[in-house]
């Protein structure tokens, strides 16, 4: 099979949305009428983001959850994606897998394949998305302010750092038993966008940021671009039963520093707390409310006492020692 009957066979579903989809120079798509585009790339290295055996449907779906958990960060609705892929070699079945897992959760968001590019070479996937918002109504880091409250999104009876709990089951460093190791993995593995909570957070949230390299992490990107401050209390970060099986310490660097959790961290003045329940409620998820936003800069880490936590925690960087 060569690179366009590829692309024919696995890459190539009719759109309805975008104008023009796969097969000309340039694919085209036009945003409604006041809408700005949002836009933003993720990029997923065989090694780095996932081992080669991973299933390829679930990495088809990784691949593209993450780049629609950052257009759920900015509030923007889903319109189109292109996927620039670098394969080894060609594996029908491989890819048969990793197109239908793209496809499914393209669907279940609106978000059309409308183009790429394919080459050889070592197992890459880089997806760009395309959403809008209306002018002005983007959900950014840079909103937070002084007296707002901290809210961080999760699964209904779930919570942050399952990803992080699997990795840590795969490298050995503890055990879990089957059931335990198969939710989790899935955690790790199929995160779920919460586009559907930043469409609904739009005029409640003042700021938002997703939780891709670990809740504390990300809260500094936002604290610094808002330039606030912030005290997380650290026992009310929500957590999975098999996560709070587990020693405090595996807890908190699960939930604190895990990262790949594909949440949303957010601010919201403090009277909005039933509207930010509201709308977790109807988007189908739960939104827990973990700090508060000062006007002093800096991290402070409480316990459920209200005693100060070490802040021993590190976000992940690719290019850190
Ligand atoms: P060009 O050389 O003009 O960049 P290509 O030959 O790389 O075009 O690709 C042919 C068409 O197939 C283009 O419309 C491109 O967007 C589409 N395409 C290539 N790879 C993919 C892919 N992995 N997924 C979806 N569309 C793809
Ligand atoms: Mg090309």
């Amino acid at each position: 099979m060569g690179e366009f009957d590829l692309i024919a066979r696995y890459f190539n579903r009719p759109t309805r949305r975008a104008a023009l989809g796969p097969g000309d120079d340039c694919a085209l798509v036009a945003p409604g009428a006041g809408q700005q585009l949002a836009i933003s790339c993720d990029m997923l290295v065989e090694g780095r983001h996932f081992l080669s055996t991973v299933d390829p449907a679930r990495l088809g779906h990784k691949a593209l959850a993450v780049n629609l958990s950052d257009l759920a960060a900015c509030g923007a609705r889903p319109l189109a994606c292109t996927l620039a892929l670098a394969l080894p070699r060609v594996d029908a079945d491989w890819l048969a897998g990793f197109s239908e897992g793209l496809y499914a959760l393209a669907d279940a968001h609106g978000c059309e394949l409308v183009g790429g590019d394919t080459t050889a070479g070592p197992l890459n996937v880089c997806i760009t998305v395309f959403g809008e918002v209306p002018g002005g109504a983007a959900l950014l880091r840079s909103g937070a302010r002084a007296g707002d409250a901290l809210w961080v999104s999760h699964a209904p009876g779930g919570g942050v750092g399952d990803a992080r709990l699997a990795l840590e089951a795969f490298r050995g460093t503890l055990a879990l038993e089957g059931g335990a190791l198969e939710r989790v993995r899935r955690a790790m593995e199929c995160p779920q966008p919460r586009v559907a909570l930043g469409l609904a957070l739009r005029g409640v949230a003042s700021a938002a940021v997703d939780v891709s390299d670990g809740l504390l992490g990300d809260l500094t990107h936002l604290l610094r671009r808002s330039g606030v401050g912030a005290t997380v209390d650290a026992d009310a970060v929500p957590r999975s039963l098999e996560l709070a099986a587990q020693p405090l310490a595996v807890q908190r660097l699960c939930t604190l520093s895990g990262g790949d959790d594909y949440e949303l961290l957010f601010s919201a003045p403090a009277d909005a707390a039933p509207r930010v329940e509201a709308a977790a409620r109807a988007a189908g998820v739960a939104a827990t409310r973990i700090g508060a936003i000062e006007a002093e800069p800096g991290l402070r880490l409480v316990d459920a006492a209200h005693r100060p936590i070490e802040p021993a925690w590190s976000s992940f960087d690719h290019f850190a020692a």
